[in-house]
This record gives C-alpha cells, structure tokens and sequence, in this order.
C-alpha cells in the first residue's frame, strides 16, 4: 500500500494508474476487478489463462487519465487468439491517440457481469475537506448532474441517505421490470471509501466509475486514485 504511493511520488507523479489504484483500494477492503500489468501480449496471455476468459484489457499509462477516449478498454476478450490480435491493435490505437504518452503496458481482468452503472467518488473541498460523491453512471451524472455529497467522515446514516436522495433513486429500486440493486452493499463500499479518506490525507481525488450494482453485491471496475501535489 504505502509502496504504490511512495512510488508514485518517487516518480514525481500524481496520477495513479488503475492497476495501482485498485490494488489500494482492494487493500482496504473495497471490492474491485483486480488488474494485473502485461508487458507483452504473450504475458497478458498468461494472466488472461489464470484469470479466466473472458478478460477486459486496458491500456496503463500515467499519462492517460480517460482510458476509452483513446481506445485503450477492449472488453469481452474471449480467446488467446483474440487477446493477441487486442493487445497489438490497442497498443497501435493508443500510441497514435496519444503520441507523447509513456505506456507501461496493458493490464488483464475478469470481464464482470454487467449491473446497474452508478459511481462513487471523492474530492477535496478547500474549506470542508475530503467530501465523498455518489450517483448513477453515464449521462446522470453527465447531463443531469444528479449526484449526492457528504463530507468525509461519513456515518452509515450518511450513506444510507446519499443513495437514496438522487433523483435516479427508482431506478436503483428496480423499475419496468429491471433488477433492484443491493443498496447495502453500496452503502458499505461509500462507507469503505469514507474511511480510506480519511485514513489517506495524501489522496486529494479518488473516482470509481463505474461500479456495477448487483442484486447481490457491487463491484468497480474502473479507479482512478489522485495523490496531493504536495508531497506527504
Ligand atoms: P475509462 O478510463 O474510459 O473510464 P473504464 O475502465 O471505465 O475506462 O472502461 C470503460 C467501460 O468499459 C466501463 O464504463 C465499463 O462499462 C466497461 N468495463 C470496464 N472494465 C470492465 C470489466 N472489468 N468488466 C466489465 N466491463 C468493464
Ligand atoms: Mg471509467
């Protein structure tokens, strides 16, 4: 935990790739897909062989903050031979999206089922603080700005209203027929984050988007952790 973090500023960077960001967050008992970094495709091939098809490949670069802009998320790799023909694609794709970006490789992880997107996140208020977010995924929070905010620490009392005071609330009770989301198992992971802001001063932005809410459980599938300028 402390060794991401300590590497990161030793490298002089904020940005926390999500290979990383995920092994801190899993390290507090927040449940994510873990991602494993592959140099070569023939090393993604083994990760993907113990992981399981299908896998999720993702570029990895400090450099890249917004992954699918510049066509580094390919999900529902099913083969070895897909994998191969991906990993090469993405990696021609990326560099010529980003040119000047350092890319460390392309990280492997199971594919999750889908659920209902919503996202949890955090920031740093210059006068309250750390302050955690909750909201649905894509254009809810997008072109609605239908989002709840807390200021860190939360109680369960917090959470329980933050999820339930959007105005997308229905849809995470299940409407027309869709599955009702475990909301105490969203309100566990807000709580989660919560307390890992509070314990982590030198964290000044933390994103989970999108965690998928399951009948039973929630899962994120995307980090992405930002350190202080500041060193700490
Ligand atoms: P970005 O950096 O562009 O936000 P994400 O990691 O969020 O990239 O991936 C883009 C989309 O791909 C997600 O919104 C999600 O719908 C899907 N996705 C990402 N990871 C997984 C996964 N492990 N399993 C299933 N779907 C995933
Ligand atoms: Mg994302």
């Amino acid at each position: 935990m402390a060794d991401v973090i300590a590497s990161a500023r030793a490298a002089g960077r904020t940005l926390l790739t999500e290979v990383e960001s995920k092994e801190l967050l899993h390290g507090a008992g927040i449940p994510v897909t873990r991602a494993k970094l592959a140099k070569k495709a023939k090393q993604a091939e083994e990760i993907a062989e113990e992981i399981g098809y299908p896998v999720v490949l993702k570029i990895v670069s400090p450099d890249i903050a917004h992954k699918s802009d510049v066509g580094g998320v390919a999900v529902g790799i099913d083969s070895a031979k897909a994998l191969r023909k991906a990993f090469k694609e993405m990696m021609d794709r990326v560099q010529a999206a980003a040119p000047g970006a350092h890319i460390e490789g392309i990280s492997v992880q199971q594919m999750a089922t889908p659920g209902t997107e919503v996202i949890v996140g955090a920031t740093t208020d210059p006068q309250f603080g750390p302050v955690m977010m909750f909201g649905l995924g894509g254009v809810f929070v997008e072109v609605l700005k239908d989002v709840a905010f807390r200021v860190v620490p939360l109680e369960p009392r917090d959470a329980r209203q933050m999820v339930r005071e959007i105005r997308g609330f229905p849809i995470l009770e299940g409407v027309r027929g869709g599955p009702a989301a475990d909301l105490g198992a969203l309100e566990s992971l807000i709580l989660r984050v919560s307390d890992f802001m509070s314990q982590h001063p030198e964290i000044a932005e933390l994103d989970l988007n999108p965690v998928f809410a399951y009948p039973n459980g929630a899962l994120a599938v995307d980090a992405r952790v930002v350190l202080t300028e500041a060193a700490s």
